[in-house]
């Protein structure tokens, strides 16, 4: 993992070599800082421990955007501070479990399974720790219980896994309204007023006008896709993943259905 960059006071992120996902660190006061989503591998999580332990911050709270394996990490290393998820979040993290484990196992071997997915439930306005305000944008769409964190006072926004600058909309095709509730998150996102700088959990960090043109593509993607009709998402190229280009093609069959 590259090491912690400051994107704006007390801010700091972190880009895996797993998928260019996203870890966010906020410091707090007296050292306490709060951890978004650390990620992905074993090595990775120590050296985020390590890096942080380095420059005097404790990991005095976590936050898990939402219940997919790459976003409900953690390791010994860095402690045992109260880990939280939105309600929907954590149902899915306990009954999905099994699935969970075996991708972290596949795709991250060596981390502790017994830390994957512990996550507590919060039902708040904002996470309860002593720093920045973090306040919650909860919505469905990507998954449920989708937690994306907004930070006032530096106007940064961290959006999981919505407004990537690398990834198309990737629905929940299971929930029984995939598409209203994307829309309605996005909404609840493009709501929130006072963002300088957007951290999506895959991809790369943007400002106020690329959050935007995110917000955008993805209203174009969607809009095309659910009426059938043939769009070229500049996300998706022959160089994207595989999986990505798996996603497309069951969305594309989810709405020609
Ligand atoms: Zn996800």
């Amino acid at each position: 993992m590259a090491a912690l960059t400051e994107i704006a006071p007390g801010v700091l992120v972190a880009t895996s070599c797993y998928d260019v996902t996203t870890t966010t660190v906020v410091a707090g006061s007296s050292g306490a800082c709060l951890v978004i989503d650390p990620a992905v591998t074993a090595d990775e999580l120590t050296g985020l421990a390590a890096e942080l332990a380095a420059v005097g911050l404790r990991p005095a709270a976590g936050w898990s955007t939402h219940p997919h394996w790459d976003h409900v990490l953690w390791s010994r290393e860095l402690g045992d501070a109260p880990r939280y998820a939105a309600p929907a979040a954590i149902t899915i993290a306990e009954t999905e479990r099994e699935g969970m484990l075996d991708e972290v196992r596949r795709a991250a071997p060596g981390l502790d399974l017994d830390l994957v997915g512990r996550m507590r439930s919060l039902d708040a306005p904002a996470i309860p720790w002593d720093g920045p305000e973090a306040r919650l944008v909860v919505h469905d769409g990507h998954a449920p219980g989708h937690g994306a964190v907004f930070l006032p006072e530096s106007g940064v926004l961290i959006t999981g896994d919505m407004c990537s600058d690398i990834e198309i909309p990737l629905l929940d095709t299971s929930a029984t309204d995939p598409l209203g509730d994307y829309r309605t998150g996005m909404e609840r996102l493009s709501a929130v007023s006072g963002v300088r700088q957007v951290v999506p959990g895959h991809g790369h960090v943007g400002d106020a006008g690329e959050l935007r043109r995110r917000l955008a593509l993805d209203a174009d993607y969607l809009d095309a896709v659910s009426a059938g009709q043939p769009y070229r998402d500049p996300r998706l190229t022959a160089d994207s993943p595989a999986w990505m280009r798996a996603a497309h093609h069951d969305q594309v069959r989810y709405f020609q259905r």
